[in-house]
């Protein structure tokens, strides 16, 4: 900022509050845009007032009364003119066709004036349609971009105009060009990130489009008085004339360049790249072209958004597909392991990857090529302490991320987490990898490129070429796109779905068996209550309750049974003589015998130690004798290996009798056998009353 002191006159001191560039005029008002606060140094020019009085003039004395009246009202409440107004003014001998543009900064009303081109609105309106059409009509990004460029370099006249695509770092790869005249390509190379530093794309947003018809043109001084100079330093931020900064003329220069023009290609979302325009040579650009090679960039812009849009469809629909296989899998509830080595492949292809992890309840399951476990392991424990959102957390250069630093990643560079939603305490996660991606890169300016990005050698000059620098860029994979992690998200989401439905069938399983098992307790138990466990007939307590099943059915349909009870006789002896495990089988071997022999409806029990029940269903009297006659002469013939006896048995059979008990049928079955006992055993005796039958030899 420059100043001068007041003059010997006493007149105040008049200062520079900044620059524009010499193609229009400027002019700085107070809030309600009547009267001036600052203006450029080459207003008497087109005023014909001298700048002292510029700077204390009315706006009308400079815009004429009608102009002056307009602009205040059109921009009231507004923060800017809803379109440029247009006048003639008289400047010296002949007539000047100029367009007003004002806009608001702070308290303040920017006024640009601007003269119009020559070319006549019509003419210019056919060639923009014209454009719009094409540009509408691309079906592919290059020929979009191809046809973009073309179209404003028509417009423009520029001898170079080129489409800068940024990557995520910033860096601007010249993707799109168009050229006129023996101008050098910078088709291929790239803009550093240094070129675009964030306070410069803040720019871009405030004021779209920058244009330097000459860039080596003298500046113009926009000047107040020392009382109105108290200018916000970014006063000029958004003026289209606002000049270059010496750095950005000599970088121009450098590109060997007269003449610049840039265009954001942007949406709301994001600033996807820059129309650039090179003249080699001061070229003027009128305000209506300049507009109209705006048009055409929004259009391209829409139309690129689209384009990638149905891209991006495609791709996800590619996705779906492989969900649905994983879908289609699901049914067959294949666990999570066996998903990723079922699916690995097409997942790698899918996410350009060269390996994938499924860390799952703590294990990992891996296709292609990952880390090493020791490595994934500690990743893994990383991301569960410091990435605490829902969220992919992503890298195209591992080692420069507090992450993955340190970590023997095997020259794995890219790294895409996808942690999936369980309800467990520890999440599992979807890893995917990407190699390392060794890249060239033509560098359109020496010097920014060099040094800024890791594992980068230093840029070289390419002998023979004006501007190119070679750079070899190492340590970094491609980037993942924006895409490919929704689309990974979508998979993760899948994977943890299948890994819960798997989940769930496993602890069906896991029911299924402890079902079984308590089943198997449960009939055990049984086995215990029910079955003596020595003979494996029934128990006493078991045969009881048949008895009692018999007399209520006895009872109500009068149903005659007959009950046998039986006893080893001499038994103490086989003890005594044999042990006691001989005894044990005797008991086992009469049980088996005596139970093989009866009918399907009869049953045996163990009343206590060497002593047995028969329950014979529908037996008569008569019946019963014969079967207790019939089990005596099976139990003499009872042979036991290493019992040189045989075994015989006193039987006392019971017939029901209405109104009988457990209690008395039974006590009539032990008296009878009692007597069998009595009467010198290996016999059958009837209860009282019934003919006894005497052992038959
Ligand atoms: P009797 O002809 O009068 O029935 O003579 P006994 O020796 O068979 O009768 P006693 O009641 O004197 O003896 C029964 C024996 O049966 C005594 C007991 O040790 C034996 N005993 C009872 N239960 C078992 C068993 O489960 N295993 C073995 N080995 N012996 C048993
Ligand atoms: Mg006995
Ligand atoms: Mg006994």
């Amino acid at each position: 900022m420059t100043s001068s002191s007041p003059d010997s006159a006493g007149r105040p001191a008049i200062r520079t509050i900044g620059r524009i560039q010499p193609c229009g005029w400027l002019l700085v008002l107070d809030a309600e845009a009547s009267s001036v606060l600052q203006a450029s140094a080459n207003l008497p020019e087109l005023t014909g007032l001298p700048m002292s009085q510029v700077l204390r003039a009315r706006p009308a004395e400079l815009l004429g009364r009608r102009l002056a009246i307009r602009l205040k009202q059109e921009i009231k409440g507004r923060s800017r003119l809803p379109a440029p107004l247009a006048i003639t003014r008289r400047v010296g001998e002949g007539s000047m066709k100029v367009q007003v543009n004002a806009h608001r900064r702070g308290d303040r009303v920017i006024v640009e004036i601007e003269p119009l081109g020559p070319m006549g609105q019509r003419r210019l309106m056919a060639l923009v349609n014209e454009w719009l059409r094409r540009i509408g009509e691309a079906e592919s990004r290059d020929r979009l971009l191809d046809t973009l460029v073309e179209g404003v370099a028509q417009l423009t006249g520029h001898d170079r105009v080129l489409v800068c695509r940024f990557d995520a770092d910033w860096h601007g790869k010249v993707v799109a060009e168009h050229r006129h005249g023996p101008v050098a390509s910078l088709l291929g190379q790239h803009f550093p990130a240094s070129d675009f530093p964030a306070q410069a794309r803040s720019l871009i947003e405030q004021n779209p489009v920058r244009s330097v018809p000459d860039v080596q043109a003298r500046p113009v001084e926009v000047l107040a008085y020392q009382e109105n100079s108290g200018a916000m330093r970014d006063d000029l931020a958004a003026c289209v004339l606002r000049a270059p900064s010496p750095e950005q003329v000599s970088y121009q220069e450098h590109l060997g360049v007269g003449a610049m023009l840039s265009i954001p290609i942007q949406s709301q979302q994001e600033l996807w790249g820059l129309l650039i325009g090179h003249a080699m040579a001061p070229v003027p650009l009128a305000p209506a072209i300049r507009e109209a090679a705006r048009a055409l960039v929004q259009m391209a812009a829409q139309r690129l958004f689209l384009l990638r849009a149905r891209q991006e469809a495609r791709y996800l629909q590619r996705v779906q597909d492989s969900r649905d296989l994983l879908t289609r899998a699901r049914r067959r509830l294949p666990s999570p392991e066996s998903l990723v080595q079922r699916h690995g492949a097409e997942w790698l292809a899918l996410f350009r990857a060269q390996g994938v992890t499924l860390v799952h309840h703590g294990q990992l399951v891996s296709f292609g090529q990952v880390p090493s476990l020791e490595a994934l392991d500690t990743l893994v424990s990383r991301l569960e302490a410091q990435h605490t959102h829902e969220g992919p957390w992503y890298t195209a250069n591992a080692e420069m991320q507090a992450m993955t630093q340190g970590l023997a990643l095997d020259g794995i560079c890219g790294v895409l987490a996808i942690p999936l939603r369980l309800n467990t305490q520890r999440r599992d996660w979807l890893l995917l990898f990407r190699p390392e991606q060794v890249e060239t890169l033509y560098w359109a300016v020496p010097g920014a490129a060099a040094g800024d990005r890791s594992g980068s050698a230093p840029a070289q000059p390419l002998p023979g070429r004006h501007s190119a620098w070679r750079e070899e860029v190492s340590g970094r994979s491609i980037a993942w796109e924006r895409i490919e992690r929704l689309a990974a998200m979508d998979l993760g989401e899948d994977l943890a779905l299948a890994a819960s439905v798997h989940e769930i069938e496993r602890l069906n399983a896991r029911l299924h068996q402890e079902q079984q098992a308590l089943a198997d307790a449960n009939r055990r138990l049984e086995q215990l209550a029910h079955f003596d466990s020595l003979t494996g007939v029934w128990n006493r307590y078991r045969i009881e309750q048949a008895i009692d099943v018999e007399l209520a059915a006895a009872e109500r349909y009068g149903r005659s049974f007959a009950l046998l009870l039986f006893d080893a006789d001499h038994f103490k002896r086989i003890n005594d003589r044999f042990g006691h495990e001989m005894g044990d089988r005797v008991l086992r071997e009469l049980a088996r015998r005596v139970g093989q022999s009866l009918r399907g409806c009869d049953h045996l029990g163990r009343w206590g130690g060497e002593e047995f029940v028969v329950l014979a269903t529908e037996t008569d009297r008569e019946a019963a004798v014969g079967l207790g006659e019939r089990l005596r002469r099976l139990i003499a013939e009872v042979a036991v290996e290493g019992l040189p006896l045989s075994i015989t048995a006193s039987i006392g059979v019971a017939l029901w009798q209405p109104g009988d008990s457990r209690k008395t049928l039974v006590k009539r079955a032990d008296q009878a056998m009692y007597r069998a006992k009595t009467l010198g055993r290996d016999r059958v005796c009837l209860e009282d009353g019934g003919a006894d039958a005497s052992p038959v030899t």
